[in-house]
């Protein structure tokens, strides 16, 4: 059998950083280039030529709107490419969760596309990078992973990136999968995926928009009032996520004020800053009466993803963003 060529889009990271030696503290993200990090893995073995093309050396904290867009044309070439069989994009932890999900909104799922990070840097004690990485060429090797859309690897865990969400600071073990839990489970020797693909059909869910409009993310806290819905509003934001307590609570005066920003035509999406949060639709807020939007189970920062997609592709109505969002 030949082996699968696999396209390694690289972004930085802590899977790509250094500085810290064996033991330190401080270190760099995306401070290792991306063909050392490659050229390291092909001496592990790997039954995968692996082909490095990189798109940036960041921490993921500053990856935004012209990376996201280098990335999804890399991964639409590749897919046309019938000389490669799947992609992994190697990515900071912080917001692999917004850049997997923006990909799996906006490309089809006929090969494998999956991210992969490190929560220790490639030169820190017990660095998990190169097991990551390993699992993560298994999965993309794998005629089983497509059909899943895009998918995360961490911790000997496969997870959609749907539902993943960073849940610790430190931990090698720092992701989550909710509502559903893991797709499958992957070691360097063996990957046991636990049900059939869920997506129905290969194509691309939205187009990949011209530009993404400014959304925000309004943090509910006790006591709080209204007026930074106002200020969001004044800075031009085109939709509004709440990141609300319980069930996508806040305070009246705020409910009203988000409220009145739906009636002007400005989205509002409740979530929930509650971490394995399920925000249905009318049971502390009537979102039937005030137009609002329940996130289901996308949590804050997901939310604000798809918020941006639906409005770059002038879905604004709530009733066609809860459609989105799912209904229920
Ligand atoms: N903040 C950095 C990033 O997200 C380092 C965290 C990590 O990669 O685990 O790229």
């Amino acid at each position: 059998m030949t082996a699968q060529r696999i396209l390694v889009l690289g972004t930085g990271g802590t899977i790509a950083g250094w500085g810290s030696g064996a033991t330190g503290a401080a270190y760099r993200p995306g401070g290792v280039a991306l063909e050392s990090l490659v050229a390291h893995l092909a001496t592990l073995g790997l039954a995968a030529e692996l082909v490095p093309e990189e798109i940036a050396r960041i921490g993921s904290q500053d990856i935004g709107w012209a990376e996201w867009r280098a990335l999804h044309a890399a991964c639409t070439a590749a897919l046309a490419d019938p000389q490669i069989g799947g992609i992994l994009i190697a990515h900071g932890t912080d917001t692999a969760e917004e850049t997997g999900f923006l990909l799996d909104l906006t490309l089809p799922t006929t090969k494998p596309i999956v991210l992969v990070g490190a929560m220790r840097p490639a030169d820190a004690v017990g660095a998990d990078g190169m097991r990551n990485f390993a699992n993560a060429v298994k999965v993309a090797c794998d005629p089983q992973a497509a059909g899943r859309g895009v998918m995360l690897v961490m911790g000997d865990a496969v997870l959609a990136a749907r539902d993943a969400r960073k849940a610790a600071t430190s931990s090698v073990d720092a992701f989550r999968s909710f509502p559903r839990g893991p797709l499958a489970r992957v070691t360097p020797a063996s990957i046991d995926w636990f049900g059939p693909p869920h997506r129905m059909g290969a194509a691309a869910r939205y187009p990949f928009p011209p530009e993404l409009p400014r959304v925000a993310i309004l943090a509910a806290g006790a006591g709080m009032d209204e007026r930074p819905v106002q200020a969001l509003l004044g800075i031009g934001a085109r939709g509004i996520v709440l990141a609300g307590m319980g069930q996508g609570n806040a305070p009246r005066v705020v409910i009203d004020a988000l409220a009145r920003a739906a009636a002007s035509g400005v989205p509002v999406v409740r979530a929930t800053r509650v971490d394995e949060g399920l925000v249905d639709r009318n049971v502390e807020v009537d979102d039937d009466a005030l137009g609002l939007v329940a996130a289901r189970a996308l949590g804050p920062a997901k939310a604000r993803m798809l918020l941006m997609v639906l409005i770059a592709n002038g879905i604004v109505d709530p009733a066609r963003v809860q459609a989105a969002f799912g209904a229920g």
